[in-house]
């Protein structure tokens, strides 16, 4: 700053370039945006954020962030609680996200068992086989079923004939919000002696839920989450919480050996443990436990009343939407919604993969480009077998996919189908002159 006071021109002028320059994004705050797993986060959140940037605290010692350090130790009890640890015996951490958090689980994985493959499902996150490339650990793929679920006979083979060291599970996929039968792949892996980790990146926090009433997401999956080795959850998905706010947690907190080293040069102030100590990064956002902290203080991990509250919400967005969507004589479902995302289709008869894929991009453009009232939807491309009323011909179908995240979207969703079931009436056929696969 120029002075203690006001700010200079210079100051002002880029900051009011950088609203102009914001204006290039999609309404993610808005309750017509259901596209990605993106929103903006709580009020709460962003306020605390703010204010302890202020002060700019250094998570990766005791010294660097004495508030913080403590307050990420009591967010990593909650969550740990969360899924069914006891919060004392566990050893975990925030990460600068999802992919960091998966990466230090995998880690673990290989150390633990640096001659064994590491198994995931064909519906995880692409960070798995991406970072078994980086740790070099040979990453084995496990096929699903048709709900897009890890498929349990296929894993069984695996287990069998290559032995993998870890299974990895999915809470909560992130292309169709599947969630893979945690329970018989938990007793899978102890009866072929393998580890369990579980990424519940996008999905943790449905854990919450598992037990309201009525049962509103697989109870088995979210009760056997406790017998994971490691488990992965991102607080910047549903927790709430702005970028930069991943989690790792170790049922085992022996596997703190594996992060030994010395710094001369930190690690002055106590004889605890630092979470330097115990965590693959070295700098992390004090500001993002502050944040989290204050989140869950303001509104706390339980499943009535608090941040249960909305994730039932979008749950229930989802369930009315995929009613919706069954009742609708052009649209239908491609999966089971399981979570809060809903992956469906223009509908009609005897159409091929390559006319559904068009069809899907006509109307997810139309929406979007509303004037009136726009809505925002994504597209997933997805094997064909997943709709199978499709006439032969391609692999692959690109069809419309929704998250549904947002409390709102629950008093939304009916109407959201009937919009999107009009459009795809509409745009039954290509504009005159667009031969379905010409350019635009
Ligand atoms: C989002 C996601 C990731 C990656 O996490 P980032 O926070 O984006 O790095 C990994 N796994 C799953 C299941 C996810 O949904």
């Amino acid at each position: 700053m120029s002075d203690e006071e006001n700010p200079s021109e210079g100051e002002l002028q880029a900051l009011s370039e950088l609203t102009d320059r914001l204006r290039d994004n999609y309404p993610f705050g808005s309750p017509s945006y259901a596209g990605q797993m993106l929103k903006p986060p709580h009020p709460v959140a962003w306020a605390a954020y703010a204010a302890t940037t202020l002060i700019n605290p250094n998570n990766h010692a005791l010294d660097g962030g004495p508030a913080t350090a403590q307050m990420e130790r009591e967010v990593i009890a909650e969550i740990a609680t969360m899924f069914g640890f006891e919060p004392s015996a566990v050893l975990g951490h925030l990460t600068s996200g999802g992919t960091m958090a998966n990466l230090e689980a995998l880690w673990i994985a290989r150390e633990l068992h640096p001659e064994r493959p590491i198994a995931y499902g064909a519906n995880a996150h692409y960070t798995h086989s991406r970072v078994c490339g980086v740790l070099g650990a040979r990453g084995i793929e496990v096929p699903c079923d048709g709900d897009g679920r890890m498929d349990l006979d296929a894993l069984e083979r695996r287990l069998r004939h290559d032995r993998p060291g870890t299974v990895v599970a999915s809470f909560g996929t992130t292309g169709v919000g599947a969630l893979d039968p945690v329970r018989e792949i938990a007793d899978l892996c102890v009866r072929y002696d393998a580890r369990l980790h579980v990424d519940a990146a996008y999905g943790g926090f449905f854990a919450l839920i598992g037990e309201r009433e009525p049962a509103l997401i697989d109870v088995s999956a979210t009760k056997a989450l406790r017998r994971a080795d490691s488990v992965v959850v991102d607080p910047h998905k549903h927790g709430l919480q702005p970028y930069g706010c991943g989690c790792v947690i170790f049922a085992d907190p022996t596997v703190g050996r594996f992060y030994k080293h010395d710094s001369p040069y930190t690690y002055f102030s106590s004889a605890e443990l630092h979470p330097g100590e115990v965590t693959l990064e070295c700098s992390r956002s004090g500001s993002a436990a502050a944040a989290l902290w204050t989140t869950m203080r303001a509104i706390p991990l339980t499943p009535n009343g608090g941040l249960g509250d909305m994730l039932a919400a979008g749950r229930q967005a989802a369930l009315v939407f995929a009613d919706a969507i069954a009742d609708a004589p052009n649209l239908r479902l491609v999966y089971e919604a399981q979570t809060d995302i809903v992956v469906f289709a223009p509908y009609e008869e005897g159409l091929d993969a390559a006319a559904t894929s068009e069809w899907t991009k006509r109307v997810f453009r139309t929406l979007m480009t509303d004037a009136q009232s726009p809505l925002f939807l994504a597209t997933i491309r997805v094997d064909s077998a997943a709709c199978e009323w499709l006439r032969e011909g391609g692999k692959e179908v690109t069809v419309l996919r929704s998250v549904l995240m947002k409390p709102e979207h629950r008093a939304r969703a009916a109407g959201f189908v009937e919009t999107i079931s009009r459009a795809a009436g509409a745009q039954r056929t290509p504009p005159a002159g667009h031969e379905p696969g010409a350019s635009p």
